[in-house]
């Protein structure tokens, strides 16, 4: 049977030094005391070295530095390591770069993601490797993780995306996670690789980079510069704490249904203006002398094609592998807030101005601002 449990040991992790890779590093070798965990990551202005300090088990898992387009590398990493599962985050990831310059993301985003499903079918089915194993009992598996900005906006009447809805991507970010998909989506059916793809709303918490809005509120508030929101704030997001979205990668790669995918959201709706308030509302808690903090908020010119509502619905990750998010927003965002101030590496640079902050372009009234989403 195909949809057999899975038990990953021997696991490529793409983008591991990111936001979200990195904290499934974390949890993956903490969980998995028989696994071993390659982490290829280019390092990008997006991967942070510093996200995998401290792991539970560093003699489980070996660092690569390395482009996932690099098809040499990627076929003698499987071979070397014997892989049996791949769990790939690497992407680029922020929307704001990809109208600058989207060029990047067809790359990494789309034939990065050839360049893995080529090697993977390549290994595991057309060197029989799959076969060979599959007779031992053993079994591999491709995650794929996705976006739910793959389905469009919604308006404030529509109901949440499922994993039925059809696919309709506004920015060259989301358009290129699309590609992707559907090329995962395709080996399945093609070639019969065993994937699985998980579609997750917006995450937050820790080892998240700068230029996302959440950290850029700490950050503004910390240094009390203007925290800029889009337009009017009202964009809606599904906001998830990290772990749980992990955890969910975790349920998906262990029972998931091949060629199926699943929705990860955090059943938490909330707009941008929120969100600044709530970030304001937990640093006034934690740094009384500089409240109220939402004086900082500032209404910058809007991005293009700015998605208006995302919203997930759940049902099916649920009900088939028994997941739900663990934490609330209140308890997530307040662990999230403590966690940047109690760095101090953090605080040394965003107080000395040497992070991505100057990208940002922010000026002291917050004109010119961009604001930060995803
Ligand atoms: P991130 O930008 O923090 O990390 C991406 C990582 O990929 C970085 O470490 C970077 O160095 C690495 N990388 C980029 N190009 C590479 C390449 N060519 N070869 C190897 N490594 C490369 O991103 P994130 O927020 O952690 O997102 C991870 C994945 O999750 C992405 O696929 C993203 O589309 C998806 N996702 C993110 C969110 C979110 O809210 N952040 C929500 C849903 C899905």
């Amino acid at each position: 049977n195909p949809n057999r449990e899975h038990r990953p040991r021997q696991i490529l992790v793409t983008g591991g030094a990111g936001f979200i890779g990195s904290n499934f590093v974390h949890q993956v070798l903490g969980n998995n005391p028989d696994s071993f965990v390659v982490n290829l990551d280019l390092l990008t202005y997006a991967g942070n070295p510093e996200n995998l300090e401290g792991l539970p088990a560093p003699d489980r898992t070996l660092f690569v530095q390395g482009d996932i387009c690099d098809r040499a590398l990627v076929d003698s990493l499987l071979r070397k390591h014997q892989i049996d599962t791949i769990v790939h985050f690497a992407a680029e990831s922020h929307v704001d770069r990809s109208i600058d310059g989207p060029a990047a993301f067809v790359q990494t985003n789309v034939v990065g993601t050839f360049t893995l499903l080529e090697a993977a079918r390549h290994y595991w089915l057309e060197e029989g490797w799959l076969k060979e194993r599959n007779s031992h009992g053993e079994s591999c598996r491709f995650l794929h993780v996705s976006t739910d900005e793959v389905y469009g906006s919604l308006t404030p009447s529509d109901p949440a995306f499922t994993e039925t809805t059809p696919y309709a991507p506004n920015s060259p970010y989301s358009a290129a996670k699309a590609g992707s998909d559907h090329l995962v989506r395709a080996y399945f059916h093609t070639f019969g690789l065993p994937v699985v793809t998980t579609n997750c709303s917006n995450n937050y918490g820790p080892r998240q980079n700068m230029e996302k809005f959440i950290p850029t509120i700490i950050r503004s508030c910390f240094v009390q510069d203007p925290i800029p929101v889009y337009g009017d704030g009202s964009n809606v997001r599904d906001w998830l704490y990290v772990t749980d979205h992990c955890e969910g990668i975790a349920r998906a790669i262990e029972a998931g249904r091949l060629g199926e995918t699943y929705n990860i959201g955090g059943d938490c709706e909330r707009n941008n203006l929120e969100i600044a308030r709530d970030v304001c509302a937990v640093m006034d808690d934690l740094r009384p002398a500089a409240a109220p903090h939402d004086k900082l908020i500032r209404f910058v010119a809007d991005r293009p094609g700015h998605d208006w509502r995302y919203a997930i619905d759940f049902s099916k990750l649920e009900n088939e592998l028994g997941w739900r998010p663990k934490e609330t927003f209140e308890s997530g965002i307040r662990r999230t807030v403590e966690w940047y101030l109690g760095d101090e590496r953090w605080r040394q640079r965003v107080t000395d101005g040497s992070h991505a902050g100057e990208r940002l372009g922010l000026g002291s009234n917050g004109a010119g601002s961009k604001g930060a989403d995803e």
